[in-house]
């Protein structure tokens, strides 16, 4: 608003100000085919666990008395499916406009990080996953924030580990490595692996109980503290993610 505009008055000027027009228009085009792209992937991926609770409740309605047993196999999927639509609307909520950094505060990474696995404890244990953690690291960020980056490093770590499968996570200083023993990350989709919605095979993250958001919610947040994100290969297998913070 502050820049003055000038009337054009050649014909060369105004040839300018229509392309620079056009190109305006392209922009927010393309601006726009992202956002529905966006609302249309994240609609698709509540539907699924709705409509699984759908189904749940109304093969109960059509039989109401059941045995104990059928009664925990559906409170289960029923939970399963809760679940998963929680995780999928804090990562959407995160995404869209709670990704502000509202503190900046000390952070001790290794206290953060071991909250996160008395969370995930259990899931791990049920595959036999061992969770270890070294090393101590201080970093200035918001811990709300620093919390989903890895609770979702970590829950992937598990999800596509194998069983029976170990994590390693080594704090140094401002720097994290998570890694894993699980099943890697092909070469062609490293690329794209911080994407939304991008997931190398949708029906085993489906399954797993993902969305395609965690990275991209992982990728944003860690820039907007300043650092940066990038995968390796764990050697003889699976991934490893390092994070530095600058
Ligand atoms: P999702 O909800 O599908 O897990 P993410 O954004 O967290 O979404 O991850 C995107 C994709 O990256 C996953 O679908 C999976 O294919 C791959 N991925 C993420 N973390 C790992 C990991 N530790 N090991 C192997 N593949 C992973």
């Amino acid at each position: 608003l502050s820049q003055q505009i000038t009337v054009p008055s050649t014909k060369d000027e105004v040839a300018e100000l229509a392309l620079a027009f056009q190109r305006m228009m392209e922009k927010l085009n393309q601006s726009y085919q992202i956002q529905k792209r966006f609302s249309a992937n994240a609609a698709h991926e509540l539907r699924t666990p709705l409509a699984a609770l759908q189904t749940q409740l109304e093969v109960f309605q059509m039989k109401p008395n059941r045995e104990k047993e059928e009664y925990e196999t559906l409170f289960q999927s029923v939970g399963e499916s809760t679940e998963r639509l929680s995780n999928l609307v804090k990562d959407l909520l995160t995404f869209t406009n709670e990704q502000t950094i509202e503190r900046r505060e000390p952070v001790e990474l290794r206290d953060l990080i071991e909250e996160i696995r008395f969370e995930l404890e259990d899931s791990a244990a049920e595959r036999g996953i061992k969770i270890h953690i070294s090393g101590q690291g201080v970093i200035i960020g918001d811990d709300r924030l620093l919390q989903r980056v890895f609770y979702n490093l970590l829950s992937n770590a598990i999800r596509y580990n194998t069983d029976g499968g170990t994590i390693s996570v080594d704090i140094s200083d401002s720097k994290v490595m998570v890694e894993d023993t699980g099943i890697g990350i092909p070469d062609e989709a490293k690329a794209h692996i911080f994407e939304a919605f991008f997931c190398v095979d949708k029906s085993r993250s489906r399954e797993l109980g993902g969305s395609g958001l965690g990275l991209a919610v992982v990728k944003s947040i860690i820039e907007k503290h300043g650092g940066e994100i990038r995968i390796e290969n764990n050697d003889p297998q699976g991934s490893r993610f390092v994070v530095t913070f600058h």
